[in-house]
This record gives structure tokens, C-alpha cells and sequence, in this order.
């Protein structure tokens, strides 16, 4: 089968890979219909995250069509169509029992921290992405839901990752009614926490980035503010200037590691980029926020800890949360926001490219070139 190939930074190709197999009673595999390429696979095409290995294959956001299941699978069978969240989760461990599905601890537990992500690194429990034809899914009794018969499948795709995503940050910032929410970054997960955050009652929402047409995007589709932060200076400046000088009362970091790329150096003067992206955002959220106030992190971070104004959150009694997000818990609700009109996530979608030409698709995405806000790739048929 054709599959994405990673060859080292910056560098990934197609492959001709072979097959997934059934491994375990419990997994399925799915021939994939569409994947997506994510903010965070920029972590790992740029050689961020630590154990990403030559020959792996990316792709945690994909959707498709069950083609075989294991003799455990009860919940789907052949010729489903389904959502495959992005965590692989056992729904049985003592964090899935929480719904903490986005630490599972049988799926990854060599791992103190993540639990399993398809695609994502050894450190993530060395799965294999649906960036491919095929994929193996693991526990197909847990993550996979089927698709509505209504529901586009470029809804659905986005449903695997960016809408539960956003939607978490939003709820991890515990908005109160009329507050003000800053939001650092209008990739499609700040899009989406943008778009939530008035579903918790905010009264203003604020969202920071440097690329004009996702600011243009993100004005029209989440009715927010939205501005460029070369041209204002100094985002917590700005933010003590709208809020009589008290600071945001939710901030959240929707940029992560190394996503703010080369533009960033010359604004903070700093050599790499990935200390470029994380001394930026995080530290805008958590000086620009109110004391008291909460930063929630959906931002992707390797150990870059020591670049982040710890001192501050203290003194101020800041409250910080984050989490990769637990898309099972939230489908449901998702699904029927999107069912009643409140979402129209496949708006955010700029770009379908043929899976063949899986290296263009990174450079596009990765280099926001023409415009692009998400891609998703299309294997043939
Ligand atoms: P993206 O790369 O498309 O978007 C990031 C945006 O941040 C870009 O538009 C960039 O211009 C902007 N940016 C860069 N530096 C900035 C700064 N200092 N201030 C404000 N904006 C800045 O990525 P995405 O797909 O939207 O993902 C965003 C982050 O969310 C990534 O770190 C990704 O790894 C993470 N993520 C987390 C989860 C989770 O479950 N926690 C899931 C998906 C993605
Ligand atoms: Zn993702």
C-alpha cells in the first residue's frame, strides 16, 4: 500500500509499505478515505519530538471504511464508515475510566506522560498513521464512532482532532459569562477555540497570530477580533491597554513549539525555532492574563519548560491546564453541534491533495503557502 514515509527533517516521501495486519483480537483495519496533516505533525516533520524515527509513517486525523476486525470486535463491523480519534485507548485503564482518553495508560505504558497517538513517535507508543491507505486501529471496541449518514466526510475527518481540540481548550480555560478570552494562534485549533469559546459564555474574544488570511478567516468564521501581532507590538501591552489594565481573564496557547517558524526569529532575536514559537505564546498567555486568571495549553511542547515565566504564573496564582484532548468524551457533543449548524468545521479547509503527493501537502501546509488552513489528503480509489 502507498504510505507517507518520514525520512528526516523536513524531508518525507511516498512508500510502498506493506499492509497493516490484525495484531491483537480488538483491532480493525481501515482503509482510509481522507487524513489530515496537523499543526502537530509539524512537530514531528520538523524533528521536534523526541524517538521520531526514519521509515514512520504520520497521520493521527484520518477517517474510512472498517475492511477487517479482529474476532473481539463486537462494535463495528466490515464496511463501516468511521471517525478514528486521534488517541488510541484501551477504555478500560484507570485514566480512561475518567475519560482522560488522551492518557491511556495501557496504550502507551512505557510512557509517563501521552498515552497513545496514531503516527505519532516512539514517545507516543510507535503507531502507525493513517497518512496511507491502511491503517491498524487498536482497541476498535473504544476510540472508532460511525459516521452519521448526514454528515460530510469532510466534517467528519476534522471530528478525528481539530473540533474536539479547540473545543477542549476552550473548556479547559473554565470561561465565566462575559469574559475575555485571548487566543495565541489562528491555526484551525485556535480557529476552533475561538469559535467555542462563546459556547461558555465569553463576551469578548481576542485572537492573535501573524498570517493575515487566517486573521481574515477566523474574524468571519468565529465573529471574533482578531489581530496581527507585528503590527501591535506587544500582545500583553495590547491586552492590559482593552482590559483596563487587569489582563485576559482566560488566555490559551493554540501555537505550541515551533509552529511560529522562521518569522519568529527576528522578532524575539532567539536561535532556534522551536524557542522561538514557545518563548512567544506561552509567555504572551501568561503575561497577559488577569491574576488569578487560567492559561489553558492545547500547544504542542517538547522540554522547553524552562523558557516559560513560571515566576509570574505563581504570583499572580495563575491556574494552567492542558491536555491533548479526549476526542471520545467529546464526540458526542460534537457531532450534534455540527448536526444543529453551530459548527461548519470543513470551512477551515483549504486544500485537498492526492496522498501521492504527500511532500507538497507538508511544504503547503507547513509554509502557509496559498492561503492554506488545513489539508486533507486523498488516497486513490
Ligand atoms: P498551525 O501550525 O496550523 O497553527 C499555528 C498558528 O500559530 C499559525 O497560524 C502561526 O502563524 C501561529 N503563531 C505562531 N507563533 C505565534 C505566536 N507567538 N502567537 C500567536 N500565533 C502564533 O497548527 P494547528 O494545527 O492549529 O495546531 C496548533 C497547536 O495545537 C500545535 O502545537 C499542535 O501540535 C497543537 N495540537 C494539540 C492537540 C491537543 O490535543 N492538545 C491536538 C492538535 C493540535
Ligand atoms: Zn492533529
Amino acid at each position: 500500500m502507498l504510505a507517507m514515509d518520514y525520512r528526516g527533517p523536513q524531508r518525507v516521501r511516498i512508500e510502498n509499505k506493506p499492509m497493516p495486519e490484525i495484531l491483537h483480537p480488538q483491532d480493525a483495519i481501515v482503509r482510509v478515505t481522507r487524513s489530515c496533516i496537523c499543526g502537530s505533525d509539524l512537530h514531528l516533520y520538523n524533528g521536534n519530538v523526541p524517538d521520531t524515527r526514519v521509515g514512520e509513517t504520520f497521520g493521527h486525523e484520518f477517517i474510512g471504511v472498517v475492511e477487517e476486525v479482529g474476532p473481539d470486535v463486537h462494535k463495528l463491523k466490515v464496511g463501516d464508515q468511521v471517525i478514528v480519534p486521534f488517541n488510541i485507548a484501551c477504555g478500560e485503564c484507570t485514566f480512561c475510566k475518567q475519560e482522560l482518553y488522551g492518557n491511556c495508560h495501557e496504550a502507551n505504558p512505557q510512557a509517563t506522560a501521552v498515552g497513545g497517538i496514531f503516527g505519532y513517535s516512539h514517545i507516543a507508543g510507535g503507531y502507525n498513521g493513517g497518512q496511507a491507505e491502511y491503517a491498524r486501529v487498536p482497541y476498535a471496541n473504544v476510540g472508532p464512532t460511525v459516521i452519521p449518514d448526514w454528515m460530510h466526510p469532510d466534517d467528519a475527518v476534522l471530528l478525528t482532532d481539530v473540533v474536539p481540540t479547540g473545543y477542549q481548550a476552550a473548556e479547559m480555560g473554565g470561561i465565566q459569562k462575559g469574559d475575555t478570552v485571548a487566543i495565541f494562534g489562528a491555526g484551525p485549533i485556535g480557529i476552533m477555540a475561538a469559535k467555542s469559546a462563546w459556547l461558555f459564555g465569553a463576551g469578548r474574544v481576542i485572537v492573535f497570530d501573524q498570517e493575515e488570511y487566517r486573521l481574515d478567516f477566523v474574524r468571519k468564521f468565529a465573529q471574533c477580533e482578531a489581530y496581527d501581532f507585528r503590527s501591535i507590538t506587544d500582545p500583553v501591552v495590547f491586552m492590559k491597554k482593552q482590559t483596563d489594565s487587569l489582563g485576559a481573564d482566560v488566555c490559551i496557547d493554540a501555537v505550541g513549539a515551533e509552529a511560529a517558524g522562521s518569522k519568529l526569529q527576528t522578532i524575539t532575536g532567539r536561535k532556534t525555532l522551536m524557542q522561538a514559537g514557545s518563548a512567544t505564546a506561552l509567555q504572551w498567555a501568561i503575561n497577559s492574563v488577569k491574576k488569578g486568571g487560567v492559561v489553558s495549553i492545547v500547544g504542542v511542547y517538547g522540554p522547553t519548560g524552562n523558557l516559560i515565566p513560571i515566576g509570574n504564573a505563581l504570583n499572580k496564582g495563575v491556574t494552567i491546564r492542558g491536555n491533548q484532548a479526549s476526542v471520545k468524551r467529546l464526540l458526542p457533543r460534537m457531532i450534534e453541534h455540527i448536526q444543529n449548524g453551530v459548527f461548519s468545521p470543513r470551512e477551515m479547509i483549504t486544500h485537498h491533495i492526492p496522498l501521492e503527493d504527500i511532500s507538497d501537502a507538508y511544504r503547503i501546509f507547513s509554509d502557509k503557502l496559498d492561503n492554506c488552513i488545513k489539508t486533507v489528503l486523498v488516497p486513490p480509489s
